[in-house]
């Protein structure tokens, strides 16, 4: 039996005239996603994109979980493809929807009829297939309101398509629609998650990630990259920036107060990531901060932040808990590895008593002592990266 996995778009439907354009990024995207996977044709009609396999080497259900994960689709199901012949269909339904069926005690029949040249009505289609499935499945009953499994049948152009409940998908914008954006990613819970919330925005993501050898190891930077592809399961391919940080922790260690290291090294962090994310026309930072969750994580040390950004800061986590973050960092796979215990350059060179309450006016004496140029430019100088694909 023929089959095409049929997708629904999301919100981006409601964008006017840029709707086109989005469509044409979702296509690219599902494109490229399914690149490697086999040759599938991508092609959209009346507000649903058809993927439909060119041969028979290509595993449709390995095709639908790499759908699942891309932005901008809020629904999106297998279904199989049948001629418009009111027979074959009927039994197409019951042959494709066999286990679904067989599982199901009530169901209902949904029929659409978009070629209204075809000699049955939507209600007509519905009622003889549904009679027809009644016929063949002697434990199932006809339930409208609330059925355990709804049959959808669709007339369209060419072909009939017959399909099961759809699956969800995994909404937001098609990524690329959005602008860039660099993520700041550690290896905790939740700069990952927060990667992932921007990139359902559409925007596409540059990774940049400190470490701060030797204090840090190979393995730390290993476990930053395997989060990474777990992010570009949803926000696709991506560059990671890798910045060397050690230098700058060592001379805010030997020449600053301990209790400000922290707001310190945050405020490098910033200055460095800009520039990293202006190679990449990135027009803004994000962090996986959430208000209050640590020292560095108040008001003022926000402020204290913000101050030597030019860049607009995202933090789509600010008013959420732990334990709606570790939700998500679940959902996406990121959990298992982010609590891996492997040194951060972050918690390496954290202070005894941070100070929860600091102030520019001595964030900037304290950076009086430090060559504050020298040392971004340092870190500049020794960047590397790797595509994360
Ligand atoms: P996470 O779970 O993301 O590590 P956290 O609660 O541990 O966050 P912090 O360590 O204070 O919080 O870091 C806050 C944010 O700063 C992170 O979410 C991330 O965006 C950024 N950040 C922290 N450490 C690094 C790092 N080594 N490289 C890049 N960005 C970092
Ligand atoms: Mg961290």
């Amino acid at each position: 039996m023929k089959e095409v996995i049929l997708v629904k778009l999301g919100e981006m439907v409601l964008k006017g005239q840029n709707k086109n354009a989005f469509e044409t990024i979702l296509i690219k995207n599902i494109r490229r996603r399914l690149s490697g996977l086999g040759d599938y044709k991508v092609e959209a009609a009346q507000s649903t994109i058809y993927i439909t396999p060119e041969n028979d080497f290509c595993d449709l259900d390995d095709a639908a979980e790499k759908v699942g994960k891309i932005f901008g689709i809020v629904a999106y199901t297998k279904a199989c493809i049948v001629e418009k012949d009111l027979v074959k269909i009927q039994e197409a339904a019951c042959d494709y929807l066999e286990n679904d069926l067989l599982m199901a005690k009530t169901f209902k029949v949904e029929s659409k009829r978009s070629d209204k040249k075809f000699a049955y009505s939507s209600p007509e289609i519905s009622r003889e297939v549904g009679g027809y499935i009644l016929s063949k499945f002697h434990h199932l009953s006809v339930d409208v309101h609330n059925p355990d499994l709804t049959v959808r049948v669709e007339v369209r152009e060419k072909d009939a398509y017959i399909h099961g409940d759809p699956k969800e998908g995994a909404g937001g914008i098609p990524v690329g629609t959005g602008g860039k954006a660099a993520i700041l990613i550690s290896g905790g819970i939740d700069s990952p998650v927060a990667a992932y919330m921007l990139a359902r925005r559409g925007v596409q993501l540059t990774a940049i990630h400190f470490a701060s050898p030797p204090y840090t190891s190979e393995r730390a930077h290993d476990k930053v990259v395997r989060l990474l592809r777990k992010v570009r399961d949803y926000a696709g391919r991506m560059k990671m920036y890798t910045v060397e940080f050690t230098k700058v922790q060592e001379q805010i260690r030997d020449n600053c107060p301990e209790e400000l290291a922290t707001v310190l090294m945050r405020r490098f962090m910033m200055r460095v990531a800009e520039k990293v994310a202006k190679l990449e026309d990135c027009k803004a930072l994000i962090t996986g901060e959430s208000l209050g969750q640590v020292a560095s994580q108040t008001i003022n040390a926000i402020a204290c932040t913000d101050a030597v950004a030019t860049m607009p800061v995202f933090r789509p986590l600010i008013g959420t808990d732990k334990a709606e973050i570790v939700k998500t960092a679940r959902k996406i796979d990121t959990f298992d590895i982010s609590i891996e215990p492997f040194e951060d350059c972050c918690t390496v060179f954290t202070p005894r008593h941070p100070r929860t309450k600091p102030t520019i006016n001595v964030l900037e004496a304290a950076e009086r002592k430090l060559d504050v140029e020298g040392l971004i430019n340092e870190c500049m100088e020794n960047l590397e990266y790797i595509w994360i694909e």
